[in-house]
Parts: C-alpha cells; sequence; structure tokens
C-alpha cells in the first residue's frame, strides 16, 4: 500500500491490508471479490479490533451508494450496505417512516453494524439486525446472492462478521416515522437498579444506564414515545441541563434532552452525526449477560469498581430483546449490555479489561464482536449454540476462505 495505512476510528488499529480498493460499480466489486486475494469489506471502521482487517484487500462499499428504495406496501426499505445510518435516517424520516431503533451514534455503516450485532437499548427492541428482512451479498465466485427472512441460511448470514461475502444491500423493516422525547435521570442509586430493574429498565421505549462506579449512583437516559406506555419509575431528579454519558465531556455532540420532542433519529442516538461522539479518544469492550443475570453481574461490577476507575470513562447499562440470529450476542435469550468506554491506553486498559471477564465470563457474557476483549475465541464461540453450525455455513460459502482474516481463523478454524 501507497500512502499512509487506513485506521480504524479509534487509531488503535493500523490496517495491514495490502491495498484498499472503492469499487464505483457492482461488476467492479465483483471482479475485486472473484480476483482470488483474501478481501474483507470495511465499514466505517468504528470496531476496536482487527475484525475488518486483511493481508489482502480490503474493500470500502462507500462509493456504490444507489438510492434507498422504499417499498411502502412490504413495509421495507433497502439500503446500500456502506450507507451509514445517518445517511439513510433522514430520507426514511421525510418519506413518513421510522426504524425501531438506533445505536448511541449514527455514524456507523448500516452492514458493519448488522455484520457484529450492533445494538441501542430498549426490553422490547432487538439489536439492529434485528430490522434485517434480506440481503444480498456478492459470494466468494464473484457470483450475486440473495438471501430473505425464512430461507434456511438467513437466521445465520445475518450477524456474518463479514465472513460469508461482501453484502451489497440489506432489507430492513419500517415502521411510521414517531417521536421521542429524552429525559435524564441523575443521581439514580445503583441499588435501586439493582433491586427495581425490570421497572427503571420498563419506564420508556429506550433506557440508558451510566455510571463511573464511583459514587454508587447512575444517570438514566429516558427515551419515551409520546402515548407509550411504561412502569411509571422515575427515580433520582430530572436533570435541568443536558448531560454527556461521560462525566465532564462538552454536551454540544449529544442529541436533544430535557424531554424536548422530537423525531426518532434525533433523540434515539446519544449523539449527533455531525459532531464527534462520545470522547473520541478512547477505546470500548462491551459484554452481554441474560437478562436474569444482570442485577448480579451490576454487584459483580460494583465489586471491582476501584479497580476500573482509573481507566473508566463511563461504563453504560442497555436492554436488548432476545433473537434468533446464530451469532447475535443476544441469541436465544433477552440480554443486558454492560458497555465500558475506556481512556485509550491499551496497557492500562487490557488488565483491568481481564477483571470484568473474570466477573462476568461465569455469569455466561458473551463479549461485542467489534471491541476489546481478552477472551479466548474458542470459549467465546461456545457461547453460542449455533457457534458450530455457523462454522459450517462459513465453510460452505467460503471453502477457500478468501473472506477470513486472522480474527475469524482463531474463531472458526
Ligand atoms: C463511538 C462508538 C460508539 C459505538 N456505539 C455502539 C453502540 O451503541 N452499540 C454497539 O453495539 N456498538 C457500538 N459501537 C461499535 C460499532 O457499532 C461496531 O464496531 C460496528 O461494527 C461498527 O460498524 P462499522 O461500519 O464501523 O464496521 P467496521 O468496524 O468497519 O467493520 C465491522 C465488521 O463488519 C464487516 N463489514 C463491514 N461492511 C461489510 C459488508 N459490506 N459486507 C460484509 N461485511 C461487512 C467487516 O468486515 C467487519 O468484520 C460503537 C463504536 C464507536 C467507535
Amino acid at each position: 500500500m501507497t500512502g499512509p495505512r487506513p485506521q480504524n476510528w479509534a487509531g488503535n488499529i493500523e490496517y495491514q491490508a495490502a491495498r484498499l480498493v472503492r469499487p464505483a460499480s457492482l461488476d467492479e466489486l465483483r471482479a475485486v471479490v472473484a480476483a482470488g486475494e483474501p478481501v474483507r469489506a470495511l465499514g466505517t471502521g468504528h470496531s476496536f479490533n482487527r475484525i475488518a482487517d486483511t493481508t489482502g484487500t480490503l474493500i470500502r462499499l462507500d462509493a456504490l451508494q444507489p438510492a434507498i428504495e422504499l417499498d411502502e406496501s412490504a413495509r421495507t426499505v433497502t439500503v446500500p450496505a456502506g450507507a451509514r445510518y445517518a445517511d439513510i435516517v433522514g430520507p426514511l424520516h421525510a418519506a413518513g417512516y421510522a426504524l425501531a431503533n438506533l445505536a448511541s451514534l449514527p455514524h456507523i455503516s448500516v452492514a458493519g453494524s448488522v455484520a457484529t450485532g450492533t445494538h441501542g437499548s430498549g426490553d422490547t427492541l432487538r439489536n439492529l439486525a434485528g430490522a434485517v428482512v434480506g440481503l444480498r451479498m456478492v459470494d466468494a465466485a464473484g457470483g450475486l446472492v440473495r438471501l430473505r427472512r425464512g430461507d434456511a441460511d438467513f437466521a445465520g448470514a445475518v450477524v456474518s462478521l463479514g465472513t460469508l461475502g461482501i453484502v451489497t444491500d440489506l432489507t430492513l423493516r419500517i415502521e411510521p416515522t414517531f417521536t421521542v422525547a429524552q429525559e435524564v435521570r441523575v443521581g439514580v442509586p445503583l441499588d435501586e437498579i439493582s433491586s427495581r430493574w425490570d421497572e427503571v429498565f420498563g419506564a420508556a421505549y429506550s433506557v440508558s444506564a451510566f455510571t463511573t462506579y464511583t459514587d454508587g449512583a447512575a444517570n438514566v437516559f429516558l427515551k419515551r414515545r409520546p402515548g407509550g406506555e411504561g412502569t411509571g419509575w422515575s427515580g433520582g431528579r430530572a436533570a435541568d441541563t443536558p448531560v454527556h454519558p461521560i462525566p465532564g465531556v462538552d454536551t454540544a455532540a449529544c442529541t436533544t434532552q430535557l424531554g424536548v420532542p422530537g423525531p426518532w433519529h434525533e433523540r434515539l442516538p446519544h449523539f449527533r452525526p455531525d459532531l464527534v461522539p462520545s470522547a473520541g479518544d478512547e477505546l470500548q469492550s462491551e459484554f452481554f449477560v441474560a437478562r436474569q443475570a444482570a442485577p448480579g453481574a451490576l454487584d459483580a461490577l460494583r465489586g471491582i469498581g476501584d479497580q476500573l476507575t482509573p481507566v473508566l470513562l463511563t461504563c453504560e447499562l442497555r436492554t436488548i430483546k432476545g433473537d434468533q440470529l446464530w451469532l447475535s450476542p443476544a441469541y436465544g435469550r433477552d440480554t443486558v449490555a454492560f458497555h465500558f468506554t475506556w481512556i485509550r491506553d491499551m496497557p492500562a486498559v487490557r488488565p483491568v479489561v481481564a477483571q470484568v471477564e473474570k466477573a462476568l465470563i461465569p455469569l455466561g457474557a458473551r463479549p461485542h464482536w467489534g471491541k476489546v476483549t481478552n477472551v479466548d475465541p474458542a470459549e467465546v464461540l461456545s457461547r453460542y449454540p449455533r457457534g458450530a453450525d455457523f462454522a459450517a455455513l462459513r465453510r460452505r460459502y467460503d471453502p477457500e476462505s478468501k473472506f477470513a482474516n486472522a480474527y475469524t481463523a482463531a474463531l472458526f478454524g
């Protein structure tokens, strides 16, 4: 590769690819894939590990952006795989439609998010891959494969870690557009979250709790749909100025709070599309436990709070409805995600992640596919009941391991 090597968003990964290509047409993409080298798709590079890397050709699809296609009778939208959520949510809202949920930021590509099981929060809401009803991809031979919900391979192929082919477009379920009002309750005792879990996380359409484990309290972000039912919980006290998920960070990049209603895509993410989300200078880890294990997981993390503090910027608790997508972190169980935003100092962060893993792995935790973990890949795969089936699916779609890299080889052999 001539010139500086591309890096991920966080700057902790320099991709090892021999070349980076940006096909301008589907035919060009098919030719690149058919050519023979190891290939890998790169989304917007928001993963914190080497999941997207390759020693061969890295393919970005951002130059391949046909218009989004709305099918009002089927209540679906088909979007280019390389589009960011930020690119599609405005046109979708203008046409009178919405996606059920979004992640904390809209800066990420649709295909990259779906491939890693990226999620937002909500007791009744699945992760972003849960909205997928169809996809098209270029297979190892350069052919086009289309899969729809109900096809035998569909549930295996959606959260694919990029190993089955280069996804070119995804068809997502939509619903009529809606408004959301976001309110933050500050100073909520962690004891109250532990003991009244269902009330707290059932209080709104989408609920996130942020804590640093330093004062035994959390700030709880409630994203309500007007007219939507909730448990009525409203602990702590209402914030009277905007609150950033990370203490002390300027709130300019946050979506509007203080209960002001606005379109779904301007409230469900924590961060606006036009500014740097989160801290910017950071690493992240995340672990998914079954919902019933969550109060115990929170107690275990409180027990190691002192060890977390030196490297922790914030910890976010979110809920996700269980699904049937084989490699989805919420496969087969309603789930709670414990997310950690760390300072960007890998040598200092790694041993603390190991402490978190010591606390959460015995509780059945699955690590986020796109974030920092020390868990042995074979151990990770064993936590997915359909993991072996996925490995067989991968061998069938990609017998010569054209889409494999060191990360996926460690998982699947
Ligand atoms: C500030 C910040 C906030 C975040 N917030 C959340 C959050 O709220 N919830 C959450 O779950 N995660 C979150 N993440 C993690 C992020 O959502 C995931 O890492 C996600 O994969 C990022 O999408 P991407 O487009 O950057 O993917 P990349 O990192 O570019 O790629 C991820 C994987 O997708 C594959 N891929 C990409 N495009 C294609 C394609 N066209 N065909 C086949 N495979 C493809 C890649 O090969 C790779 O395996 C956050 C990350 C950051 C930096």
